[in-house]
């Protein structure tokens, strides 16, 4: 039912950092600029490839100044997120980032995969993976080669104590199964796996707990088809006992909300209506969008928020 990964919301701290990072380091375009839903004095960010296509998607919540303290990488949370890029382009990247003053190490081999690992302003950890036969189409105009470019969301590592109610989970209900295995380490993966379909589970018992906050991720999503699907995976989550919020309408998808049993907070969300209900391809992720009942307090919030630019961001 599930099939891909959608998107990887973290918090981070400053705006402009955040997005000198996303756009001059990594070379995303920005797709959608709007405010957290829940918090509307505080930009939401997401990042993708040219249309915003789920699986491309990162997202950004910049909570400087708002009284959210510092968080801490810990069991029951997703701990690495991983950007799919060419075989061949790993140099190229570690040339770039560290332009930048950022700090750039090299990963052990994994699943026969090189791989690289920065962190970005706020703390939160990336890997960079050289994957052949990633097909998906980079963005263009982000400052960085085709033939280097990212092609969108590898993976995530998810970090829990024990990973067999985890593991029952996502393969019983979600639709992964297991497909590779290291120590401490359990790769699961959707819809015949590759790029964009795959989680890593790290299972370590005497891991400390996750403490949410600034340079964290806060929840990882998967695609389904549509409403359908999502309404009846809910009832089959709630059958598993755990809890699950009512679908909520993010405009750009449609959402619920779930803990595993790991403790790592998923989101269900759909496809469309995607990034284009609000935009032209053309013009995606320039104006400050608000969802509708917000149009009202557009005044008060774009008073509040701090000032950004976006358009040579960091290049
Ligand atoms: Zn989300």
């Amino acid at each position: 039912m599930i099939l891909s990964l959608h998107h990887v919301t973290a918090t981070v701290d400053d705006a402009q950092e955040d997005l000198d990072f996303c756009l001059g380091g990594l070379g995303l375009r920005l797709v959608k600029k709007t405010v957290n839903f829940d918090n509307h004095h505080v930009y939401h960010f997401y990042y993708g490839d040219e249309r915003g296509t789920p699986g491309t998607l990162w997202t950004t919540f910049p909570y400087k100044s708002r009284g959210v303290k510092p968080g801490a990488k810990g069991a029951g949370q997703v701990t690495a997120t991983s950007f799919s890029v060419p075989v061949g382009s790993l140099d190229r990247w570690k040339t770039r980032l560290r332009a930048r003053g950022l700090e750039v190490a090299d990963e052990a081999p994994r699943f026969g995969e090189e791989a690289l690992r920065v962190a970005d302003p706020s703390g939160l950890v990336f890997e960079l993976i050289a994957t052949d036969g990633d097909a998906r189409t980079p963005w263009a105009r982000g400052g960085v080669a085709a033939g280097v470019a990212i092609r969108g969301l590898h993976s995530v590592t998810l970090l829990v104590r024990e990973p067999a109610k985890t593991l029952e989970l996502m393969t019983g209900l979600l639709g992964f199964a297991v497909v590779d295995e290291a120590e401490g380490r359990i790769r699961v993966a959707v819809s015949g796996g590759g790029a964009g379909r795959i989680m890593d589970i790290r299972h370590d018992p005497d891991a400390d707990a996750a403490v949410n906050g600034l340079g964290t991720v806060h929840h990882v999503a998967m695609a389904v088809a549509g409403d359908d699907d999502q309404v009846r995976l809910r009832e089959e989550l709630l059958q598993f006992g755990c809890k699950v919020t009512e679908v909520r309408d993010r405009c750009y998808f449609k959402s619920i909300y779930f803990r595993e049993p790991g403790g790592v907070l998923f989101e269900v969300a759909t496809i469309r209506p995607g990034f284009l209900a609000d935009e032209s391809v053309a013009t995606l992720g320039q104006a400050l969008k608000l969802p509708p009942w917000e149009e009202m307090n557009r005044a008060d919030i774009e008073g509040a928020l701090v000032p950004i630019h976006t358009s040579r961001s960091g290049t």
